[in-house]
């Protein structure tokens, strides 16, 4: 353990494993294979290349992408590590000094194509070395099962079986079942050596919004990240030209991405985004497989994803460094509308049940009003028991439930019993807005008497609201023919009366301005910084995050290190970067701290300050701090009934607040909820 700890300190210069990680690398290390699984930013990577520091021998990554490979083998030599790569991207010259490089043993670690490893000659070759470990990224490739299947991937196997003595280590981000015990049957591996890891993103603030104006709402959103690097996703590649020459005009540094332009286009966009050279990359999907860019500081989805999983996945494009990042998606009722009706036309049922059931998981995920993680996490079969995270727009601005929505119900359910429970939520919205639709002109139904009494309410606000009558259990959708709703009992009692119901009406929310930027750090200490990793970054011929990633450069910016000591304390700095930057650093630093007078006082960098304070802790905090009720109400623009629940969570999580008539209050807050 001693010297695990300090190889991750020494060498990659940070101070704890993450979950999983020491287990993993002790699996490893004692020659047993393991399968591992987390998410995107997880920490995958240390698993294999610590212990490749510490066995003897070879360590083979087997990796399906070459920028992946290149980056790896870029960020190694960063840290002083032997690395080197074998696949068709290189020159004959450096394939054989290469091949030199292992045949002397100063190799540690080596990344391979499939395809490569495969020839006959490269195998004999690595047999005649000592291999230690196999390390095989993205494993999801060798299951059909999986999103990118590659059939060199299934002859991996058989490889590896040539080398008895060397422990496989087989990892990916996929997290179905199905693709788990591919992998497993296929590499050989034991169950036992399985090691999932959450799926939980800490660091991504998930943030929602009602898409009307979505250009405008875009540039609202954008303008807090001067400077900092953003992927929008469009639905289509039209989209993403519009949305690439609007930005240009606002005076973006923007460049597009999609399959209609020329592979040199895509990868100069690509690459200009990579050395942060360009700020944002509006794209349609076809952006991201394979971009290992940690610095990503937000994700837009300007249009609906596909499904939860593309949403996961494309968001997590977002804040792999661990820093705090964005993620907003642009909710558009209407588009959820069309794809229901044209869903709806669909003849075969099975793939039509398909297609419901992924639609609403995401209209779940968005009309949730309680923290957003828990529909998405609970998706991949995790279980999830946390109420706040402090990090989503819920549970910073939990919306308020307060609007008696009971005269809407009745007007919608009334009409859904008047057209015989026969019809889906576009039809009866028609209805009570007085709409001359055919459909609704072919079954008479501007005859009835609830036709045009709901034209004062837009379509979308109606569509939300049934959003909330399903999820209130007033109706349901029908198991034989999925969108057309059917009555529940508890809609009689609504019909009749007998029951109240409140929702929401708002329908937009401003919520931009309520988060982001409560980093503390010196800015302008953190710009000369991100010049300078720029520079560095030119001159070497890498990618700026492989020099420094932006969490080294804001602890940098937050604690002023004033010598070789202090400057190790930060993230990321190793015994390599110190030797090869430290003096660079610190003359930046030196020559900051006197122009403006600051008094250089190191102190350990425990609280991260510049990552974001749980939004509870930061009111109970002020709250201590003297500040009343009416006042936080006031300035942080909260309910009292907010303000409450912050304080109560923040006593449920241990700490204390200021003892007056509250703490009762707190206290029997308490007793009710639980
Ligand atoms: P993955 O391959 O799982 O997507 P990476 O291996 O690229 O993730 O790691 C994501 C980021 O987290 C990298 O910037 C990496 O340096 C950093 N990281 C990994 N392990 C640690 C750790 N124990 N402490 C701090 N940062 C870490
Ligand atoms: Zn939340």
């Amino acid at each position: 353990m001693q010297k695990e700890k300090e190889l991750l300190k020494n060498i990659f210069g940070y101070d704890e494993f993450r979950s999983l990680q020491l287990e993993i690398i002790t699996s490893i290390l004692n020659k047993k294979d393991a399968l591992v699984v987390m998410p995107t930013g997880g920490g995958k990577s240390l698993c294999y290349q610590l212990p490749a520091l510490m066995f003897s021998g070879l360590t083979i990554v087997v990796s399906p992408l070459i920028s992946l490979m290149k980056d790896q083998v870029d960020q190694m030599t960063q840290l002083g590590v032997e690395a080197v790569l074998l696949n068709s991207s290189i020159s004959r010259q450096e394939y054989n000094e290469n091949i030199n490089m292992i045949r002397e043993g100063s190799v540690k670690l080596l990344y391979v194509a499939p395809e490569t490893l495969l020839k006959n000659d490269i195998l004999q070759f690595l047999q005649t070395i000592n291999v230690d470990c196999f390390a095989i990224d993205e494993a999801h490739c060798i299951s059909e099962w999986g999103h990118d299947f590659r059939p060199e991937y299934r002859k991996i196997a058989n490889v590896r079986k040539r080398f008895p003595g060397a422990v496989c280590i087989a990892l990916t981000a996929t997290a179905t079942a199905r693709v788990r015990s591919d992998i497993r049957k296929n590499l050989e591996l034991n169950e036992t050596n399985d090691f999932v890891a959450s799926f939980n993103r800490g660091n991504l603030f998930y943030k929602i919004v009602p898409k009307d104006n979505p250009l405008e709402q875009t540039l609202e959103f954008i303008k807090q990240y001067k400077n900092e690097s953003g992927i929008i996703y469009c639905f289509s590649r039209d989209s993403v030209d519009r949305l690439y020459l609007n930005l240009k005009k606002h005076g973006y540094s923007v460049r597009p991405y999609h399959a209609g332009l020329s592979d040199e286009e895509r990868q100069e966009n690509q690459n200009l985004f990579l050395k942060d050279d360009v700020q944002i990359m509006v794209a349609t999907i076809a952006f991201g497989m394979g971009i290992h860019k940690t610095n990503v500081r937000y994700v837009i989805h300007f249009d609906l994803p596909k499904s939860i999983e593309a949403y996961y996945q494309e968001t997590g494009r977002a804040g792999r460094d661990g820093v705090d990042s964005t993620c907003l998606l642009l909710y558009s009722y209407s588009d959820i509308h069309k794809i229901r009706f044209f869903l709806d036309q669909k003849s075969d049922n099975e793939e039509k049940r398909a297609a419901m059931t992924q639609l609403n998981a995401l209209t779940d995920y968005a009309d949730t009003s309680s923290c957003r993680r828990i529909p998405l996490i609970t998706y991949f079969g995790e279980e999830y028991t946390e109420s706040y995270c402090g990090m989503c727009d819920n549970c910073v601005t939990p919306e308020e439930h307060s609007d008696d929505i009971t005269v809407h119900a009745q007007m919608f359910l009334s009409c859904v019993k008047r057209t015989g429970e026969r019809f889906g939520a576009g039809h009866i919205i028609d209805i009570l807005r007085g709409s001359k639709s055919k459909k609704v002109n072919d079954f008479n139904h501007q005859t009835l008497s609830t036709y045009g009494i709901g034209k004062a309410y837009s379509k979308d606000v109606w569509m939300k609201l049934v959003r909330q009558f399903m999820k209130l259990k007033l109706v349901v959708s029908d198991t034989e023919t999925p969108g057309v709703l059917k009555l529940t009992e508890k809609a009689f009692n609504v019909m009749k009366g007998l029951e109240t119901v409140t929702g929401s009406m708002h329908e937009e929310k401003k919520r931009y301005s309520s988060d982001s930027s409560a980093r503390e750090y010196d800015a302008a200490l953190f710009e000369i910084l991100r010049e300078k990793r720029k520079e560095l970054a030119s001159a070497e011929n890498v990618p700026p995050y492989v020099i420094f990633s932006d969490k080294t450069l804001f602890e940098i910016a937050s604690f002023y290190p004033r010598d070789h000591e202090s400057l190790l304390k930060i993230h990321g700095i190793g015994a390599h970067k110190i030797e090869k930057y430290g003096d660079i650093l610190l003359s930046i630093t030196d020559s900051y701290c006197s122009e403006n007078g600051i008094e250089k006082s190191f102190e350990e960098p425990k609280v991260k300050e510049y990552l974001k304070t749980p939004r509870h802790i930061e009111i109970s905090e002020l709250y201590n701090s003297g500040i009343s009720i009416n006042e936080l109400v006031e300035r942080e623009k909260v309910q009292p009934r907010t303000v409450m629940d912050y304080l109560f969570r923040y006593i449920r999580d241990g700490g204390s607040i200021r003892k007056d008539l509250l703490v009762i209050i707190c206290r029997l807050y308490y007793l009710a909820a639980d």
